[in-house]
């Protein structure tokens, strides 16, 4: 996989006063992508050193009042063209800086102050639709002892937890919210385990459980709540889904978003929430960007097959109707199942790098579909879906 990475974040001194920001997490990530590293600033053949620089009012100064504007953007279409060269889905740029920015940058007042906008360079990277992210998403995204990676099994795909070099294990019931009364369905283990997967600290649960059983958003979001406080930051959900006709068919899928058609929401239900000012959640990217290019990324380089695509949560248990289908369809939904959604909701009000995976097990709506059949399908994929989450956990 490749990625562009800011050149001084690889420790290379082209910083306004002749330093470096290096930045461990992104360094060891570079160890596991084709690397190009890129500097606006010294590609525009800047002085270094000089004062440092800010944007305000739409343009570029340095402290000394020189307007280096015109320097920023040229310097920034050049490592564009670089980018498009090195065909990188991923750029990690300095946080902060005005021409690498990610979101924040420094506001114009040279006090250390901070302002919502983009670096110059940042910003026409996200207009060419590649993955821009600062060193501060790499460093939250990567795991650690403190913060193991959890991962949501659904529908028959628990057998991943057997790749686990278990730790602990911690039964089910043990959870703070989890039905006492909950038993597993097929497919399903309620045994979570904390452990390594090739080294890579992990919290595994095996199996869910769902609205339609008859058990409340706030109880099917315990084990995300459970994965939080024992530390974990980034969650992978995988799950059954059905395909929806014309959008998707029959196999692994990334999401890139959901629409909760469950009726449902935890937040309404979870009682730390009265307690607190704000109860609204942004859901602008409940999916990470940074973990959905990864993940297309380890597809690509394994030649797994990977199609994209929203997600809708039904309440179920009954499957779609051919009108339900071909409402979805209009909907611009790829996936249909009957769980994530809820779970997706809580690890967002958490703040967790929510990363969501799917094997499309039939077509929605099918009139062959049973329980069955999913396993039976989940099964000719299991190879290929431990293939794509080892290499995510690799990669993070
Ligand atoms: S933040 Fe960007 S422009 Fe500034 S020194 Fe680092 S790579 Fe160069």
């Amino acid at each position: 996989m490749r990625a562009i990475v800011s050149a001084c974040l690889l420790g290379k001194p082209v910083r306004y006063d002749g330093g470096a920001k290096p930045c461990q997490a992104v360094l060891d990530l570079a160890q596991k992508l084709e690397v190009t590293p890129v500097c606006p600033e010294t590609a525009a053949r800047l002085p270094v050193p000089r004062p440092p620089a800010e944007q305000r009012g739409g343009r570029v100064w340095l402290r000394d009042g020189t307007d280096v504007t015109e320097d920023f953007r040229r310097g920034s279409e050049e490592m564009l063209a670089v980018a498009r060269r090195a065909g990188a889905p991923l750029a990690v740029l300095k946080a902060k800086s005005p021409s690498c920015g990610v979101h924040v940058i420094y506001d114009g007042t040279y006090t250390g102050s901070l302002t919502e906008g983009e670096g110059v360079y940042a910003r026409l990277l996200e207009e060419e639709g590649i993955c821009v992210v600062s060193e501060e998403t790499v460093q939250s995204c990567k795991p650690s002892v403190e913060h193991p990676v959890a991962i949501v099994l659904g529908t028959g795909l628990g057998h991943l937890a057997k790749l686990v070099k278990p730790v602990r294990r911690i039964d089910y019931h043990d959870i703070e919210g989890f039905p006492e009364s909950a038993r597993p369905v097929r497919g399903h283990d309620f045994e979570a385990t904390i452990g390594t997967i090739d080294d890579v600290p992990v919290v595994v649960y095996p199996g869910r459980i769902h609205l339609y059983q008859g058990y409340s958003a706030s109880e099917v979001t315990s084990l995300v709540r459970h994965a939080f406080r024992l530390g974990c930051r980034d969650i992978i959900f995988a799950c059954a889904t059905g395909a929806v006709e014309g959008n998707a068919k029959v196999g692994l899928g990334l999401l890139t978003d959901q629409i909760n058609l469950t009726g449902r929401n935890p937040l309404a239900e979870w009682d730390e929430l009265r307690d607190v000012d704000t109860p609204f959640v942004d859901m602008s990217e409940a999916f990470s960007p940074y973990l959905r290019t990864l993940a297309q990324g380890v597809a690509d380089d394994a030649g797994i097959g990977l199609q994209q695509g929203v997600y809708a949560g039904m309440l179920g248990p009954s499957f779609e109707t051919p009108a339900e289908v071909a409402a979805l369809r209009a909907l611009g939904v790829s996936f249909a199942g009957m769980s994530t959604v809820n779970e997706v909701i809580m690890a967002r009000a958490l703040d967790m790098n929510v990363l969501g995976l799917t094997l499309a097990t039939n077509m929605a709506g099918s009139a062959d579909t049973d329980h069955s059949s999913v396993l039976a399908c989940a099964e000719r994929y299991s190879e290929d879906f431990e293939r794509l989450v080892r290499g995510v956990l690799r990669m993070l």
